[in-house]
């Protein structure tokens, strides 16, 4: 199977790599710039994304992140994971990201979600979000997938698919199985 990673700074990576494993993906789990050498493909887990970004610093791994996606390898970015790659954090998306748009820890919640392009005709996808962010601006370049009350959670800009929801906890694989389609079709190509 291709080999990707797991950014494991902090947060949930460890259900991130299962489900890909799963899937029959090679998973490395990332923390050093030399991790990202040979992947094919990299998850940003959803945690939380001050601590995130410190590590990320601590590490100096913002500028190998940032040339591992100028490179074209899809990148799969959930919950903090969306609120690293946008424009004030990595720069990867053409998004601004605002964190626990929907509210506080009581506000966490959960909703069936259709998502263009991956759930198809088929069935909606159960999203769990705990204190989400919401894209509240996105550029031209940023196609929306899906959003709740008008707030969008779920967006792709080229190789890159972020969403504000936890799709590794509800064992429905399907945005997992998404990103890794895009990893061995480019890998075919
Ligand atoms: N609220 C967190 C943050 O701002 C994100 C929450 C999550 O990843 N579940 O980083």
């Amino acid at each position: 199977g291709p080999l990707v990673g797991v950014l494991a700074l902090q947060g949930d990576y460890g259900a991130h790599a299962r489900m890909l494993t799963a899937l029959g993906a090679r998973v490395r789990e990332v923390r050093v710039p030399a991790d990202l050498d040979g992947l094919e493909g990299l998850v940003i887990p959803g945690g939380e994304s001050t601590t995130m970004t410190l590590g990320v610093a601590r590490e100096g791994l913002a500028e190998p992140l940032q040339a591992f996606a100028a490179a074209g390898a899809p990148l799969l970015g959930t919950c903090a994971g969306l609120i690293m790659l946008d424009r004030t954090h990595l720069g990867i998306l053409d998004v601004t990201a605002e964190r626990n748009a929907f509210g506080r820890q009581i506000r966490s919640f959960e909703e069936d979600l259709q998502l263009d392009g991956i759930t198809g005709a088929g069935a909606p996808m159960r999203a769990v979000f705990i204190r989400a962010p919401w894209v509240a601006e996105h550029g031209p370049d940023v196609e929306v997938l899906a959003a709740v009350d008008g707030h969008i959670v779920a967006v792709r800009q080229g190789e890159v698919l972020a969403v504000s929801f936890h799709p590794e906890i509800t064992g429905d694989d399907r945005l997992h199985a998404a990103f890794l389609a895009r990893v061995r079709a480019r890998r075919g190509a």
